[in-house]
């Protein structure tokens, strides 16, 4: 049996702790521990060289990214080492929800990452536009009750693959490419729209799979 894929999952743990009493990055590490191919351990921004110290990257086959309000403060030489582990080594980037804008993504990409707009309020329809990659393996179209909308146009490079696609209750008109896959030097990228940290989300079954499917993918066993 081969190695159990290492996943950092990251949170600037920002996140309400009447939802989220152990973080979002501790809700997906409880989900990935579950499974029998995937050792996952957690990291903050308040842990030393904010969680991503040269060690921690070592170990890690994939990075998980969760944050919102404090995407500005991971310094110069964290980003640096990060870019540096998927460039070179390999490691994934798997950015959740508002880390759209997080140093990492905005790095690797080389675009702003900005979005159309953002909202909240409604029930999100999740669709398999891609079935057959292994990120939608045993994912069929699902719904989010709650969330917060992002529209397009997302600005990044066009992606390699679409495999997941939203569209919101809000307005009909409204849509996302909500999971997003780049290679980027040796690394794999994939982007995750679900995660807005006042709902539950990141407990949903649906929401679990596609974030295993998605480690697996980034880290390259899939
Ligand atoms: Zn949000």
């Amino acid at each position: 049996m081969a190695d159990k894929v290492k996943a950092l999952v990251w949170s600037e743990f920002t996140e309400p702790k009447d939802v989220y009493p152990v973080g979002i990055h501790g809700e997906i590490a409880k989900h990935l521990n579950a499974q029998s191919d995937v050792e996952a351990k957690t990291a903050q921004i308040e842990d030393p060289q904010q969680g991503v110290s040269e060690e921690s990257l070592a170990w890690a086959d994939v990075l998980l990214w969760w944050g919102h309000k404090r995407h500005r403060d991971i310094t110069d030489e964290n980003l640096a080492r990060i870019v540096k582990h998927v460039k070179e080594r390999g490691m994934g980037y798997f950015a959740i929800h508002s880390a759209h804008y997080s140093r990492g993504l905005i790095a690797l990409l080389e675009t702003g990452c900005g979005l159309g707009g953002v909202g909240n309020g409604g029930a999100e329809t999740v669709s398999v536009v891609m079935p057959d990659h292994p990120i939608a393996e045993g994912v069929t179209d699902f719904v989010v009750p709650q969330t917060e909308y992002f529209t397009e146009p997302f600005d990044v490079p066009e992606p390699e693959a679409v495999v997941l696609r939203s569209t919101f209750e809000t307005d009909d008109k409204l849509w996302f490419r909500s999971g997003s896959c780049w290679t980027v030097e040796e690394g794999r990228v994939f982007y995750f729209r679900p995660g807005h940290e006042t709902f539950p989300i990141m407990r949903q079954p649906e929401v679990l799979k596609v974030v295993y499917n998605g480690t697996l993918w980034a880290a390259k066993r899939t």
